[in-house]
């Protein structure tokens, strides 16, 4: 088998002496190979006629040898993507506290709901008199957007927070467009989401970094300094990456706005704040929510992503198309910048109206949690955060920690000083606990920072295993237990990575081995 740069197998039971098994499987734990380590190119699952009465159109480029596509069987098909499906870890095989990513679980009810045909089996082509329903749906989304937000307008097509910020960006720069102004500076505090930075360098900006103050929050004096006629806009995330309020946002906001400048607040941790606080009373002029985080749709793999973006009234008309408007009592869209709905729009961000399959499942969300449970989700995520960082605060270390946490538990690791023990060691022994590792080394701000965001999703019992298996690496940590966690995760189907090689010199081509040469 050609394994190079996955990893070795794990060795069977290293802490203990356990036979190795024929197989390699450990009982229900099933080693599993690449598809075309496992599929024979003369195999196939189905049988297709062959075609006749055709006449060739590839103009010579027909290729000479069948293509060397592993086959299976359609039993072995299932097994290997069963088995591969067993190997992966999701908010429905357990908790996840990637911080700063709001893994939430993701209610059954959305998925029922986008399943009914109405909203599933619709072409983003067919003619708007046949998906009225669906238009309405998006507008009662786009309302519960506005009345969670208090913005005067929210665009629906992007595809992502970082897509989100984008439209918001370029909005803001059609805005400065549209008044004459030529600016050229997009300010980002240094706790930032690497998203921020790379959107407003994307679309020309040059970037000045904020410094925070050492509580953690930036301070109105610093932006005050760094505001100049030049500067476009600030991008500040609230409640920031350190799982913090930004106290003096109201102020901040105020005297970017006397800058002539505009305010992008970064929305990917509003869940700590949703039904609590309206952002457009925080002086915001466009803010992405990402319904994969708030709004419980999947998140990663399972995405896709969606990233609507709300604005303030100086923004709104510069919106992207399509816009969703009412005209003679029928919903529609109005795909052209220019036409009328859309005369200063800034263009289009995606193919069609975005994410119709999230929509359906954020709007079922929020209907089935309603108003108060949408606050007590926010309340309760924030509890679960606080009552985390609580229960590991005599054993780890947490900086900024005389505020309460919002929606995640910042740690860094002077904690684990003398050691010799890293946060990435940390990391890989929780995996052998059985959870996906939390956030490390970001923020970038705090040494060695591990960020865990439980979500409201969690119980108690379900938050105490995981504070109990934590501690107990902290106790190993501390009592020098070195064989706990050097080499971890131990357990996983593959060991260590080395990371930097995998991310600097990636292998995304299978090559077949010699020995295996076809005949
Ligand atoms: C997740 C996140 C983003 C980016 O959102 P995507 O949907 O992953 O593109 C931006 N900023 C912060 C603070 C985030 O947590």
């Amino acid at each position: 088998m050609n394994r190079e740069g996955l990893g070795a197998p794990a060795p069977v039971a290293p802490l203990s002496a356990l036979p190795e098994t024929f197989t390699g499987n450990r009982a229900l734990d099933l080693e599993e190979g690449l598809i075309f380590e496992i599929g024979r190119a003369e195999v196939c699952g189905v049988d297709l006629p062959v075609p006749e009465g055709r006449s060739e159109r590839l103009g010579g480029l027909r290729r000479a040898e069948a293509p060397d596509l592993p086959g299976l069987s359609e039993p072995e098909a299932m097994r290997h993507y069963v088995r591969l499906s067993r190997m992966n870890y999701g908010i429905d095989s357990g908790l996840f506290p990637l911080g700063s990513c709001t893994m939430k679980h993701n209610p059954r009810l959305n998925e029922k709901m986008a399943r009914l045909a109405g909203f599933a089996d619709l072409h983003p082509l067919q003619p708007v008199s046949t998906v009225q329903g669906a238009l309405e749906l998006m507008r009662q989304l786009s309302r519960q957007l506005l009345a969670l937000t208090g913005m005067a307008a929210v665009a629906l097509p992007p595809k992502a927070g970082a897509h989100g910020e984008l439209t918001g960006m370029m909005a803001i720069k059609a805005a400065h467009r549209a008044h004459g102004r030529n600016r050229t500076v997009v300010l980002v505090p240094e706790s930032a989401h690497g998203t921020n930075p790379a959107t407003a360098a994307l679309i020309g900006y040059e970037v000045r970094a904020l410094p925070a103050r050492p509580d953690g929050t930036v301070d109105v004096e610093t932006v005050r300094a760094a505001l100049s006629p030049d500067v476009a806009a600030l991008m500040l995330t609230n409640p920031n990456t350190c799982g913090l309020f930004e106290r003096d946002i109201v102020e901040i906001a105020a005297a970017v706005h006397a800058a002539g400048a505009y305010f992008y607040c970064d929305g990917a941790n509003f869940n700590a704040i949703l039904g609590k606080v309206r952002v457009a009373d925080l002086g915001v002029d466009a803010m992405h929510i990402n319904l994969h985080k708030t709004f419980s749709t999947p998140h990663g793999g399972g995405g896709p992503g969606a990233g609507p973006v709300v604005l303030s009234p100086a923004l709104a008309p510069f919106a992207p198309v399509p816009a969703l408007v009412e005209q003679d009592g029928a919903l529609t869209l109005v795909e052209t910048e220019g036409a009328p709905g859309a005369e200063q729009a800034l263009g289009r961000m995606s193919a069609f109206h975005g994410q119709m399959g999230m929509f359906v499942r954020a709007l079922a969300w929020m209907l089935s949690h309603g108003a108060d449970g949408m606050r007590q989700a926010s309340e309760d995520a924030v509890l679960a955060a606080n009552y985390v960082r609580a229960s590991l605060m005599d054993l780890l270390s947490a900086p900024f920690a005389e505020r309460p946490a919002m929606h995640e538990a910042l740690f860094d690791d002077s904690w684990l000083a003398g050691t010799g023990i890293t946060t990435l060691d940390v990391a890989k022994a929780l995996i052998d606990e059985g959870y996906h590792p939390m956030t490390v080394y970001f923020p970038l701000v705090v040494h060695g920072a591990m960020l865990i965001e439980p979500t409201e999703s969690e119980s108690k019992a379900s938050l105490d295993l995981f504070i109990g298996a934590l501690r107990d690496l902290a106790m190993a940590a501390k009592a020098g237990d070195m064989a706990r966690f050097l080499g971890a995760p131990h357990y996983a189907p593959r060991r260590r990575l080395d990371e930097t090689r995998a991310a600097r010199a990636p292998m995304l081509r299978w090559v077949r081995p010699p020995s295996q040469a076809a005949e």
